[in-house]
């Protein structure tokens, strides 16, 4: 529920309807605007009830949260989330958060050369594979804890922040230790377990949507995350399963739209996972931004023929600088910039 304070509401008042609801076993999250406090609050009703918080000094009335997800839904946070992720980047803000790199890291010096081309054609965060959870046992696995150090030096070298999945919950701090963004990826959507990890490990988390999973269980999985106290959490559009094969996955654009209504969540679009193709990418990045994304993560490889996994739908590094340029007419029609 929502508890919305009166505008002559005191901290003492505020903090008192807190206690309370922490008494009773809610968890609480106040959100402090200009003029009004209102508190969220999650538990037991039938412990405390509506009518009986409306009693309390300095509320001006209680309002339930009609959707299964509360901490993510926009009827409990009506202003969208910005999300600070290091380096003066933020996801959510006017500034369009681009994510660029390769599927995986496989050396210093491929890792080194994109990360720096990426940087030059404006990216704003790197992201790059560690741990890589491929369909086959065996397909490249990922170069693990050096791919970590190898990531975290090149991040310093163009302070940039850092972006890597995590696919297991015993490497949660290893990988938070290294990352300035975490990764949930697709197939780990709904792996309960690893949400409530990353919930605890204090870094923005960037949720990727599950192969075939709905609106309210991709919400449902950031509530997850949320209720560990990790309220940064980025989603992620990466295409869906459908009958379609001509392409990778189904890129789902109205995934932008639905997401800004229900939720105050940033989201970004991975037209690379969406589409599997390199000739398609660019046709889908510009159509997402256009649809009102926050953001992009693109796979750029300076060698696709080589690339140890996800080759063919990434982009060499003069293709991703020939986009970075139409992008920016696109942002700038739809009040956005690109960094
Ligand atoms: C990736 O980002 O390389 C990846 C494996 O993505 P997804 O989980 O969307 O398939
Ligand atoms: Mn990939």
């Amino acid at each position: 529920m929502i508890i919305i304070m009166k505008d002559s509401a005191s901290a003492r008042d505020i903090a008192a309807v807190e206690k309370i609801l922490e008494d009773y076993g809610f968890m609480t999250h106040p959100i402090h605007g200009e003029k009004k406090t209102v508190i969220g609050a999650i538990g037991d009703k039938r412990l405390l009830s509506m009518n009986q918080i409306l009693m309390l000094s300095g509320v001006d009335n209680v309002v339930p949260i009609m959707k299964p997800y509360k901490l993510a839904s926009k009827e409990l946070q009506r202003e969208q989330s910005v999300i600070d992720v290091g380096c003066g980047v933020k996801v959510g803000g006017k500034a369009l958060a681009v994510f660029a790199g390769p599927c995986a890291i496989e050396s210093q010096e491929q890792f080194s050369e994109i990360a720096r081309s990426v940087k030059a054609s404006g990216a704003n965060i790197l992201r790059g594979g560690a741990f890589k959870p491929r369909s086959s046992p065996y397909s490249f696995q990922g170069l693990a804890s050096e791919g970590l150090e190898i990531m975290y030096n090149s991040g310093k070298e163009c302070n940039m922040p850092i972006c890597t999945e995590v696919v297991d919950t015993r490497d949660v701090e290893l990988v938070a230790k290294y990352s300035d963004i975490i990764q949930i990826g697709a197939r780990n959507m709904q792996n309960f377990q690893l949400l409530l990890e990353v919930g605890k490990c204090g870094k923005p988390i960037l949720l990727k949507r599950g192969l075939a999973s709905t609106m309210e269980e991709w919400l449902m999985a950031a509530e997850y995350i949320m209720s560990e106290g990790n309220e940064n959490v980025i989603l992620c559009e990466r295409g869906i399963r459908t009958y379609e094969t001509a392409t990778r996955n189904t890129f789902d654009i109205s995934a932008i739209p639905v997401s800004k209504e229900l939720s105050h969540l940033p989201i970004i679009a991975d037209p690379s996972h969406a589409t599997g193709t390199y000739k398609y990418v660019a046709a889908v990045a510009k159509g997402a931004v256009a649809a009102g994304a926050d953001g992009l993560m693109i796979e750029v490889h300076n060698c696709p023929e080589k690339a140890a996994s996800d080759g063919p739908q990434s982009l060499k590094p003069e293709k991703f600088d020939a986009l970075m340029k139409e992008l920016d007419k696109i942002a700038v029609a739809v009040g956005r910039i690109l960094l």
